[in-house]
């Protein structure tokens, strides 16, 4: 099995190539195509299975594809927010509009993931990961939403507050992903997550990743995807 034959963007490809990866683990060999082709995942897998690419080629993905697709001349909202500066405007407040949004349990793995993004989106143009975490000054969070980046890694406390202070919109998400659920929940996360989960659209993919399914997990996953393909490693 090769990541060609995965069917992902030659701009993944290229930064796949580039970290060394040879060939899918097989979580990736069975997530990646699935999520491509739009799926909800449900996956069980552990730490170090690389879970991580698993959801985030399939992103990258469709965004390599969305900004080769789109128009050369149009401006992006960023370029907008850019000129604005550079006239000497104050821009006007725009909350952060993320495509794309990971929910970790910890600090430590929000940052592995954004890392892991950067690597793997090295090759697309306009895709930025930050991460939004507790114990993080304000000011610095504000500056890198100010930036609106395309997707955001966050710890579920944190971001609840920014979205409520009204400093992310939701409503352009296109996928969701929650890693390690098993582990936020235990962490008693759940009633955040559930207020995250519901100021995005229905029309999101959702993708969640666990060291088991069952119990409250499962049932969490029930409400928030929709016929998922179920993945065991
Ligand atoms: P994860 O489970 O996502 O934390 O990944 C565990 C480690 O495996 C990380 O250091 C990744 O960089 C690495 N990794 C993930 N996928 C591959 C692959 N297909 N080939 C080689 N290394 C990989």
């Amino acid at each position: 099995m090769t990541f060609e034959a995965l069917g992902l963007h030659t701009s993944v490809l290229m930064a796949l190539t580039e970290a060394g990866y040879t060939a899918p683990t097989p979580v990736q060999a069975q997530a990646v195509p699935a999520a491509i082709e739009g799926r909800d995942l449900l996956v069980s897998s552990q730490t170090g299975s690389g879970k991580t690419a698993a959801f985030m080629l399939p992103a990258l993905h469709k965004f390599a594809l969305a900004e080769q697709q789109s128009a050369p001349q149009g401006k992006t909202s960023n370029q907008e927010r850019q000129a604005t500066r550079a006239r000497g405007e104050r821009p006007r407040f725009q909350p952060a509009q993320p495509k794309m949004l990971v929910l970790t349990p910890t600090r430590e793995l929000a940052l592995q993931v954004t890392t892991a993004t950067t690597k793997y989106g090295a090759h697309l143009r306009r895709v930025r990961a930050v991460s939004i975490l507790g114990g993080m000054p304000y000011p610095k969070q504000m500056q890198l939403l100010s930036k609106n980046p395309e997707i955001l890694v966050a710890t579920p406390g944190r971001l609840i507050d920014h979205m409520e202070s009204g400093k992310i919109d939701f409503s352009q998400l296109q996928v969701l992903v929650l890693d390690e659920a098993d582990r936020m929940l235990d962490m008693g996360f759940i009633e955040d997550i559930e207020k995250i989960v519901d100021a995005t659209p229905e029309t999101r993919q959702t993708m969640l990743f666990s060291a088991t399914l069952d119990g409250v997990v499962g049932s969490m996953a029930k409400r928030i995807t929709r016929d998922p393909m179920v993945i065991q490693i």
